[in-house]
């Protein structure tokens, strides 16, 4: 369904929405995919997890970062999460996004930004700094900033998107560092990116194999696809790969059945909690990639039976419906 993922991801792409958003808070079911924008309803979300052998990548919502002033408190706010992380010794680790560190207007400046949150992290037991790939546009930022930090950390690792035909290049060049493995979740054109889901998933999978079979550090492979999940078990099986070499993630809020099953068979399993106020560019894309999410988010409101009717549209009403409510805040 590509006009409805075009339309989520052009949704998730304009900054005004985006702001105005932040100010309504979350709706349509996005509180339930978000961890609240208290520290201590975030360390409440990861305790409950850690509870269920389940461990956290905290994602610090926020992507239109325009001004020094905005990427200097989005890693002031970074901090303050992994300090709370700290002091609470809960089994956590921090995803964090370059554009929100100031990658698209001073390069420079979000280094300096993730040098410093990775030199905290080293004093926090080299806690795990995860670079969350965005649009294909920024990759060579991620890459440049990447191998200047690689030499002086250990804790600093990237995710390869499968939809990207050249991503073997990088499952290779990257074997020494944490990966996570993913499908790819932005538009991109079909001169750099795989389009259909067929060709996705079976890049995805080719990426997977080849990663588990030369990595010489941990792998991450976070979807929702119990196929691809499947797939993944059995080669581990069939080249008797070790479970403690790689972990599962899915995102907070999605197929948590799913999740602590895979956890209880015994493989390490990681939640992306996204947290903060910022949470509208996420949501979309959540919708984007599977518009019935909506629909799975505000079940409790509808009968079953409607929802595989009513799923789509009742994703485009109420996107339209907060639409219109964050425009009329705004003029307010
Ligand atoms: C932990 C994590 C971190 C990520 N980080 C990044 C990143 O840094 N950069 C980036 O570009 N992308 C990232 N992504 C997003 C990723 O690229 C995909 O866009 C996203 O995960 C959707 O693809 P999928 O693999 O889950 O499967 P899909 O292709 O969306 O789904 C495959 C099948 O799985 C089933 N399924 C999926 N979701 C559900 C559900 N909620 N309930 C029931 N069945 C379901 C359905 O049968 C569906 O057809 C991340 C995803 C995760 C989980």
């Amino acid at each position: 369904m590509p006009l409805l993922k075009n339309f989520f991801i052009t949704l998730s792409n304009n900054s005004y929405l985006n702001n105005a958003a932040k100010k309504v808070g979350p709706k349509m079911g996005a509180n339930k995919v978000v961890a609240g924008n208290t520290i201590p309803e975030l360390i409440n979300t990861i305790e409950d997890l850690n509870n269920k052998n389940i461990a956290v990548t905290v994602d610090n919502l926020g992507e239109f970062v325009g001004t020094i002033e905005e990427s200097l408190h989005a890693k002031e706010q970074i901090l303050q999460i992994m300090d709370a992380i700290h002091q609470h010794n809960v089994n956590a680790h921090m995803s964090v996004k370059l554009s929100q560190l100031g990658a698209e207007f001073d390069l420079e400046l979000a280094y300096e930004n993730l040098r410093e949150i990775l030199l905290k992290a080293n004093e926090y037991n080299n806690m795990h700094i995860n670079i969350d790939t965005e649009k294909y546009a920024s990759l060579q930022q991620i890459i440049q900033v990447l191998d200047r930090l690689k030499g002086e950390f250990r804790n600093v690792g990237t995710v390869i998107q499968a939809y990207l035909y050249d991503c073997h290049d990088l499952v290779d060049k990257y074997q020494d560092l944490r990966l996570r493995l993913v499908k790819g979740a932005y538009k991109e054109d079909e001169s750099i990116a795989f389009q259909s889901k067929e060709d996705v998933d079976a890049n995805y999978i080719k990426i997977i194999e080849q990663r588990l079979l030369n990595a010489r550090n941990f792998t991450s492979i976070a979807t929702h696809d119990h196929n691809i999940i499947n797939h993944v078990k059995q080669f581990m099986k069939t080249h008797h790969i070790d479970k403690n070499k790689m972990e599962f993630q899915m995102l907070y809020g999605f197929r948590s059945d799913l999740a602590q099953q895979i956890a209880n068979e015994g493989y390490n399993f990681t939640i992306y909690v996204p947290y903060g106020d910022d949470w509208f560019g996420y949501f979309m894309r959540r919708l984007a990639e599977r518009p019935q999410n909506l629909s799975l988010a505000v079940k409790e409101f509808i009968k079953p039976k409607s929802i595989k009717r009513l799923g789509i549209t009742t994703a485009l009403i109420s996107t339209l419906l907060l639409f219109l409510k964050c425009f009329k805040h705004c003029r307010r």
